[in-house]
This record gives C-alpha cells, sequence and structure tokens, in this order.
C-alpha cells in the first residue's frame, strides 16, 4: 500500500507472463490497482483477455495465452494503466507503447526524453509510431524504442 503515500503504484502486484523477459511480441502490462468502478479495459478486448469478476471494482484479470496484443485495452483505459511491452523489439532495444495524451501528438522517428514511473528521466527513446484512431478513442498510441533493461521502467515521455 505504500502507493497510497507515493502515488507510485507497487510494481510487485503487476501480473506479468511467464518468462516476459524472453517474449518478442507485445504484452500488456495492466498497472491498475485501485478498486474503483470501471470495466472499459474488460468489454473492449476482441479476445475476452481481459475479465473483471463479480464487482465493477475488483481488479482486471489478464490471460495472456487469449491476448494478441492489439493495443485496444491501452486505447480504451480512462486511467491511462495499461501500457504494451515488447522486451526484445530489435536485437538491441525493447518498446514500449505509451497512451500519451500531450500535444503536439509526437512523429514518427522523433527522439524524446524516457520518463520513468517516479517520473525521473533516464535517458533518449525514439518514437517508432503513432497510432490515432477511434478504437483507441483517439488516444494516441505512442510506440517507443527502450533500451532493453528499462522496458519494465519507462512509462511516459518528454517532448
Ligand atoms: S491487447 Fe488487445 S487482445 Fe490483448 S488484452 Fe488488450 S484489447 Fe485484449
Ligand atoms: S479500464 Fe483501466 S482503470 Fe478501468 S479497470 Fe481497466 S485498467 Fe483499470
Amino acid at each position: 500500500m505504500e502507493y497510497k503515500k507515493t502515488g507510485i503504484i507497487d510494481f510487485d502486484k503487476v501480473v506479468l507472463p511467464e518468462n516476459w523477459k524472453d517474449k518478442k511480441v507485445f504484452f500488456p502490462v495492466i498497472e491498475c490497482i485501485e478498486k474503483i468502478p470501471c470495466n472499459p479495459c474488460s468489454w473492449s478486448c476482441p479476445k475476452g483477455a481481459i475479465t473483471i469478476q463479480g464487482d465493477i471494482t475488483n481488479l482486471p484479470e489478464i490471460d495472456f495465452e487469449k491476448c494478441n496484443g492489439c493495443s485496444i485495452c491501452a486505447g480504451k483505459c480512462p486511467g491511462l494503466a495499461i501500457f504494451l511491452v515488447n522486451p526484445n523489439f530489435d536485437e538491441k532495444y525493447g518498446a514500449v507503447i505509451i497512451p500519451y495524451e500531450f500535444r503536439p501528438v509526437p512523429q514518427d522517428g522523433q527522439k524524446v526524453v524516457l520518463i520513468d514511473r517516479e517520473g525521473n528521466e533516464r535517458g533518449e527513446g525514439e518514437v517508432v509510431k503513432v497510432r490515432v484512431n477511434k478504437a483507441f478513442e483517439n488516444t494516441p498510441l505512442v510506440t517507443v524504442k527502450v533500451p532493453k533493461e528499462l522496458v519494465m521502467e519507462i512509462r511516459h515521455i518528454k517532448q
């Protein structure tokens, strides 16, 4: 419950796929740990991979086996609490898909400052894709290349 004091989530409570460091595809990281009445992640997932059991205030649960990495949940989440991570995007880098509602919308190829969960600057990254469309509630989903060792830390960018 340290996050109640700091505003920074207790990351050890976040569910990750088995052997996540070896994955070469994007998978969701749901950083939703406050019990609130909310469920767009669940009803919007076309694969039924995210469920909220019982009361709507219960936390979402994910079945990574059903997920195809489409990113719709990240765009639909009003709390911007869902990221997608690919630990091995290429030989040298991992990548993180970040829901980003600041303006201007970043551009492909743009260099950005990487920001970690605690708000610290952690070096430079490169935007490799920006998607804005209705399926994502027009929330820009920005794919950023980051050093592999930082894929579970970088959660924002600064232009
Ligand atoms: S990435 Fe797509 S398939 Fe996977 S949990 Fe999110 S909405 Fe469902
Ligand atoms: S939509 Fe976002 S904030 Fe709402 S329950 Fe799902 S992950 Fe949590």
